[in-house]
Parts: C-alpha cells; structure tokens; sequence
C-alpha cells in the first residue's frame, strides 16, 4: 500500500450516536422561544451589511431586512415583532464583538407574503434568478452565497449534493435528510434545470442505514438521480476529496472545472422548500453535543437564536472547564464566549471538557504530510510560519490548506500544526497587495 493512500481516508470517531436518534428539542415556539433573534451587521469577509430597518419597525416571517454589500444576498427575518436595538455581540465569524440588529419575538410568527414561486417547467435563467433572490447561503457551513455556483457560466454535467456530513458530532444532515426526502429531491431537480446538470449524486457515508433507505425508496421517480456510499474517512465531506473519490478526478480552484456543482444536502432541501412555496429560511436545526454538555441534542431554532439558549434546553454544561466551538471540533475553533447567533449556515455547537494537551517535540514522523488531503507537507507550513516566513509558506502552498484539522488529530507529539497554519496563511493573506 502507498504511504499516501491514506490522504482523506482516515476513519476518526464520530460521536454521532450522541444525538443521532435523540429526539429534536424545538425552539420555535412554546415557553423556550427566544425572546430575541440576531442579525449581524457584518458578513463572514468583514463586509458591511446594509439592514433596511430601524428601531420600533414591525417585521414578519420573512420579511426582507438586510443586503450584503458584496455579493446580492437579501437577509430575511426568521421571527415576527419589532426591531428593538442595535447590539454588539461576538461574531464567531469575524472573530470579535460587533453590532447586530435585534428583532424582538412576539411568538406569532405571522408571515410575510411569499417570494415568487417557480416551477420545474420554469426557465434555468428564471430559476436562477429564484435562488438568488431567496439569500441561501450553504448551510454545511462554508455560508458561500448558493446562487453564485449557478449563474450560468461554467458547463455543468453532474450536481453533487453532499450529505457526508463528516465532522465529528454533526446529525443534522442525517436526521433532515430522512424526514425532508421529497425537498431533497425536488431541490435536485431544481438545481439540475437551473446549472443544466443531466445527472443527480446524493452522496453519504456507508452505514447511514436510514438516509439511505429513506432516499431509495422515493428515487423511481426520480431516473437522474441516484445515491452513492463513500468510505467513513476524514475529510470525506470536502469537496475536492469528494469528488476525487467519486469521479476519479482533480481540479484546481472549482469543482465546475470537471463540470461539477457540489451542495450541501440541507441547503439543497431549504432550496426544493423556499422555490416551491417561497417561503425563505427562518428555522434550522443545530446538533449541540460533545462531553461537555449534559444532554446532547439536536435543537430547532429560529435563525439568530443564541448559542446559549440551545445550552440551556440541553442541561447546560458539564462541571469543569469547557471549549465552546461553533462548528465541528475539527475544522473550527474554539472561543471563549457560550454566546453567540446561530445563523443560517451554522449547523453544531460542539461542547467539549477543556483538556490540556503538552505538545512535544516533532518526532519528523511524516504523519501529518501522508494524512493530508490536500497534498501538503504540514510539518514544513509549520515551520515556516513559526519563522513568519511569508516565501517558505508560499512555496509550500499555505492557501491551499482547507484547514481541516488532520494534521493535528494525527500528530503523535500533540502538536496543533493546523492553529500554526491557520496563523501563517493570516500572516500570508495581510502580505499579498489588496485587490
Ligand atoms: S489542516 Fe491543512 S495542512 Fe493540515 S491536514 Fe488539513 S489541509 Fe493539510
Ligand atoms: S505528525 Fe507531528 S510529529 Fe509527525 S512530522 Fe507532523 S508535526 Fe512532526
């Protein structure tokens, strides 16, 4: 066996089972509702985002609130009441406190008339222009705007909707892709018409004896789409790796290089739902698991709920001290708040007992170099941004890093080569002239 057979086929624990068949805690209405939603004012780049309302105005269920300044994406309001104030809390995107519009919930929830609907006898371009007008965002959390991947420019024979879900801990794509098969399969659709894609992939990790069975059982109506199993492996769900596993091919920057559109399986759903009854996205569900809490679970929210209030309804946190990630323990970090807005694209709160880990000396193992799904040497990264040697970085190709935390995991010394990494590409990132 080649010493680099292993480059994205690591099997790492799970966790899964934590959540995996609990039952789903609801936010959206009851006592637990939260009294208030968060909106921020900036988007995950540091870009402005430009919110129509002010103080005292009344809102709906989806009434459009804010504009990304940089690319078209309308913000919609996830709960009906009144805009109460402007308020800084953490953004664990931007990485610091900044203002965030506050909607006040009245738990009425009434709704705003619906956005245009479109149907699969619609044109690609109509509905195109649909995606992007109802602001979906990829909720596997990359949050890169949808619409952008199908505005009509790049040949596009496969749509690959990714349902790997491979992060330690994370069950909400296995849990909506169960119960939400027809909006699966009609968002599909959708996307095939629109990108001109002649074929469908839903692609899970064998063992998801349930996905599978559920999706099978609707797919005859369906001759263009088919599932397909991979290896339970790290970094499974990251597209290059994907792809590389299914079709056998690379690319450089795009997955439409070999004429493939990838989506995330529940953005894929909120997608069939918001076209077909235009209705745009006001809830998601959130796995909260991990060691650190008492009671994992996965939680419905209204988009903007606080992290806190979802640690609430799951017992709170375990005694001792703790790690809040907002996301999967492997490719986020953790911070040091338990409060911060759920948004569209963030799937998990991960809740760990804080351990301390002494790193050792690097053994030169070459661990971390045979285990990377990028093709990287990230024991040399590391080094080089240690020494903040912005060349060495370059030359070993820093950005082309996915930050998918495996070097770390697999290092025998407990070296944190992926936090150095991150570092180095800021260091690089800041060098490189604006554009
Ligand atoms: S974090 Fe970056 S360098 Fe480390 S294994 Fe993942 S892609 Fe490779
Ligand atoms: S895995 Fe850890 S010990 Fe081995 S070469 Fe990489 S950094 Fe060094």
């Amino acid at each position: 066996m080649s010493l680099f057979s292993s480059k994205g086929q690591k099997h790492i624990d799970g966790h899964k089972e934590l959540t995996k068949h609990e039952e789903i805690i609801s936010l959206v209405s009851g006592n637990n509702a939260p009294k208030k939603v968060y909106f921020p004012t900036m988007a995950p780049n540091g870009k402005p985002i430009t919110f129509d309302v002010k103080e005292g105005d009344k809102v709906k269920v989806g009434t459009k609130i804010g504009l990304r300044s940089d690319f078209y994406v309308p913000i919609y309001s996830s709960v009906s009441g009144k805009v109460v104030a402007n308020e800084n809390v953490f953004s664990p995107q931007v990485g610091r406190a900044i203002p965030h519009v506050v909607i006040e919930n009245d738990g009425k929830y009434d709704e705003e008339k619906p956005l245009k609907t479109v149907t699969l006898k619609d044109s690609a371009e109509k509905i195109r222009d649909a995606i992007k007008e109802a602001g979906l965002v990829g909720m596997g959390g990359a949050g890169f705007p949808t619409y952008i991947k199908y505005n009509g420019s790049s040949e596009i024979e496969t749509l690959l909707v990714n349902g790997i879900e491979c992060e330690p801990y994370l069950t909400t794509d296995f849990i909506v892709m169960q119960q939400r098969v027809d909006e699966l399969l009609l968002g599909c659709e959708y996307l095939m018409k629109a990108s001109g894609a002649k074929e469908a992939i839903i692609a899970i990790k064998v063992h998801k004896d349930e996905v599978k069975e559920a999706v099978l059982a609707k797919l005859a109506d369906h001759p263009n789409i088919r599932l397909v199993e991979t290896k339970d492996a790290y970094p499974m769900g990251w597209e290059r790796v994907l792809i590389r596993n299914i079709f056998h091919k690379e690319y450089k920057t795009l997955p439409s290089e070999v004429k493939v559109a990838v989506n995330n399986a529940t953005t894929v759903i909120e997608l069939g739902r918001t076209l077909s009854t235009g209705k745009t996205v006001a809830t998601r569900l959130v796995t909260v698991s991990g060691n650190g809490i008492v009671n994992p679970h996965n939680v419905l929210i209204p988009v903007g709920t606080l992290s806190n209030e979802l640690i609430k309804v799951c017992g709170g946190v375990v005694e001792g001290d703790i790690n809040f990630i907002p996301g999967g323990p492997m490719c986020s970090k953790a911070v040091s708040f338990d409060t911060f807005p759920m948004l569209m694209q963030m799937g998990s709160i991960t809740v760990l007992k804080y351990c301390q880990a002494t790193a050792d000396a690097c053994l030169r193992c070459g661990k971390c170099t045979a285990h990377c799904p990028a093709y990287l040497q990230p024991v040399a990264l590391k080094e080089a941004a240690e020494k903040r040697d912005v060349e060495g970085m370059k030359k070993y190709d820093i950005l082309s890093c996915i930050e998918c935390g495996m070097c770390s995991y697999i290092c025998p010394s407990k070296i944190d080569v992926t936090e150095t990494i991150k570092k180095g590409k800021a260091i690089v990132k800041l060098s490189m002239p604006k554009k």
